[in-house]
């Protein structure tokens, strides 16, 4: 599946996930909102009961009220109606009883005789037959008693005593004519309407509608980020990488252009740091081989130099061995015949140019000998500048015979080397005989002593000639090989350098010089101590 194709899953499945929690959130609300509104219908219909029961109550109580004012008004109306009355006989009290217009619904004179209660005689209205209840029959016996009036509910009881008398005989019962006072209905407020549940068709056709277009918007700007900072920044990724693997040069990513900091710009940068690195390894790498081919090479080469030098030693030797024994016989013949009386001048010239001729092969003989022998000097720590120093005297004449100039470079700092220090003096010699020899008139030498890399020590021998050519640079090691004109070399200067350098466990070699201009020979002594344990090993 491709990425574009898994981003819509992902939307597509989000945008149901989110359908499906908003289904059910709303669904949760519309209940939680339904069961609200019934709990909120009920107490307002509980409430609005409540209200209607207490205005019924309140208006019952004042009507009451209103009925127990009126009974009082009415009351002290009746008893300042009676009042004027109640010294009248009982005659005349009875015909105002029974005037149907006096207010009273009924009038009734209740009689005592002997302490015995009379049936009440009633006067209005006329049809009642009144039989006191055995209630108003106590309030009727306690007027009696009391000589007070009562007042029960709409019922007046008052003492009637017209003639004074000790005991009093007469109770009047006057029934108020009070009208009943009825309490108005309370205005009822109609029961709550059942509350309707909110139709939330269109707000769901709403959210959802607006939720796919979100998700859309969501999808296009995902897609479009998707392709601005990931797609087509790893487009140009993988197109350089593909360069980069075809060996393309400038080992660089694109990738994203502006917008510092991204994830993306990370992964660039990460690339081309690692490219970069790759770079540096493979020049790294690169040099190491180089340097690593150029030793095993010096290494080769003087290991052929060294075999063909032992093989031409040993040659050299049996020669001059051979050579050395009737050379030193016609030598001292030729020495004996100079010194015989009566020689002619042209006989001298002659044995004393076999001499010469002999002494010179016989000079050759000994540096063949000397180039051939086996050195079994004792090897030693030395100081590289002491080799140096002790060179130097034996060349000298040979610098100022032809003015050059010698310059010195030593450094103070130089480890001691371990071998022989005549013979690495002995090689100095050779090189700035050879120097001396290159040189032109008042040029210049100059020798060279530092730290090599290694710990060991580097010298150098630098002068202002002409220089190597290649084809002689091939060949400068080889015993015998020389430039120089029959007579003046023998070939067997650097040959011996080479042997001994060698022995030193140092290596030697030819390069042009930098400074003079000229040739410039160098070779490197390892530090005493390495090449000291070398040799303890090589004899343990
Ligand atoms: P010889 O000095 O007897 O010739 P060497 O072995 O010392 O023998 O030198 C071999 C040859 O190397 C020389 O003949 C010369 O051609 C060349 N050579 C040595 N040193 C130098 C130098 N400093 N500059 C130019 N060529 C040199």
């Amino acid at each position: 599946m491709s990425l574009r194709a898994k981003i819509a899953f992902g939307v597509i499945a989000a945008t149901a996930i989110l359908a499906v929690a908003l289904t059910v959130i709303g669904l949760e609300a519309q209940k939680q909102l339904k069961d609200q509104q019934r709990v909120s219908h009920e107490r307002s219909q509980k409430a609005l009961e409540d209200l209607n029961a207490n205005t019924r109550r309140q208006l019952d109580a004042q009507a009451e009220q209103y009925h127990l004012m009126a009974t009082r008004s009415i009351e002290k109306l009746v008893l300042a109606w009676l009042k004027p009355r109640l010294n009248l006989p009982a005659s005349e009290i009875r015909f105002d009883l029974r005037d149907p217009d006096n207010g009273m619904s009924e009038t009734a004179i209740i009689e005592r005789r002997n302490g015995q209660l009379l049936p009440p005689q009633v006067f209005k209205p006329k049809e009642s037959r009144m039989t006191l209840t055995s209630e108003e029959e106590s309030v009727v016996r306690e007027v009696f008693q009391s000589k007070q009036h009562r007042f029960t509910g709409d019922v007046l009881y008052h003492p009637y005593n017209p003639n004074n008398l000790e005991e009093l005989q007469y109770v009047l019962r006057l029934k108020l004519d009070i009208p009943p006072i009825v309490a108005p209905d309370p205005v009822q407020i109609p029961p709550l309407e059942e509350p309707q549940p909110a139709d939330l068709g269109a707000f769901v056709v709403a959210a959802f509608t607006t939720l796919a277009l979100a998700m859309l918007a969501v999808f296009v700007l995902l897609m479009f980020a998707l392709r601005k900072f990931v797609l087509a920044p790893l487009g140009n990724v993988l197109e350089d990488s593909e360069r980069i693997v075809r060996g393309t040069e400038g080992l660089t990513v694109r990738g994203f252009k502006g917008g510092k900091g991204n994830d993306i710009e990370t992964l660039v940068a990460a690339f081309n740091a690692m490219f970069s690195e790759l770079k540096a390894y493979q020049s790294d790498l690169e040099g190491k081989v180089k340097s690593a081919t150029r030793t095993i090479k010096a290494q080769q080469q003087s290991l052929v130099i060294a075999q063909r030098l032992a093989a031409t030693g040993t040659l050299a030797a049996g020669l001059a061995h051979e050579v050395n024994n009737p050379l030193s016989g016609m030598l001292n013949a030729a020495r004996r015949l100079k010194k015989k009386e009566g020689l002619d001048e042209r006989a001298r010239d002659y044995i004393e140019l076999i001499e010469e001729g002999l002494s010179r092969i016989e000079n050759l003989m000994k540096q063949i000998l000397d180039f051939s022998r086996r050195r079994d000097m004792k090897p030693e720590r030395f100081s590289p500048e002491d080799a140096f120093r002790r060179a130097l005297p034996l060349v000298r004449h040979r610098l100022e015979r032809k003015h050059l100039r010698l310059e010195e470079d030593i450094r103070k700092d130089l480890p001691d080397v371990y071998g022989n220090a005549e013979e690495i003096g002995q090689v100095l010699m050779n090189l700035l005989i050879n120097a001396a020899d290159a040189c032109p008139e008042e040029g210049a030498i100059r020798v060279t002593i530092s730290p090599s890399d290694s710990g060991g020590v580097v010298f150098s021998v630098e002068d202002s000639g002409e220089g190597v050519p290649l084809e002689v640079a091939e060949r400068i090691f080889d015993p015998f090989f020389t430039t120089k004109e029959p007579g003046k070399g023998t070939g067997l200067g650097l040959a011996i350098a080479h042997t001994i350098i060698d022995n030193h466990g140092g290596t030697i070699r030819v390069e042009q010089g930098a400074t003079l201009q000229g040739a410039k020979f160098v070779f490197e002594l390892p530090r005493a101590d390495i090449h000291e344990s070398k040799r303890l090993k090589e004899a343990g």
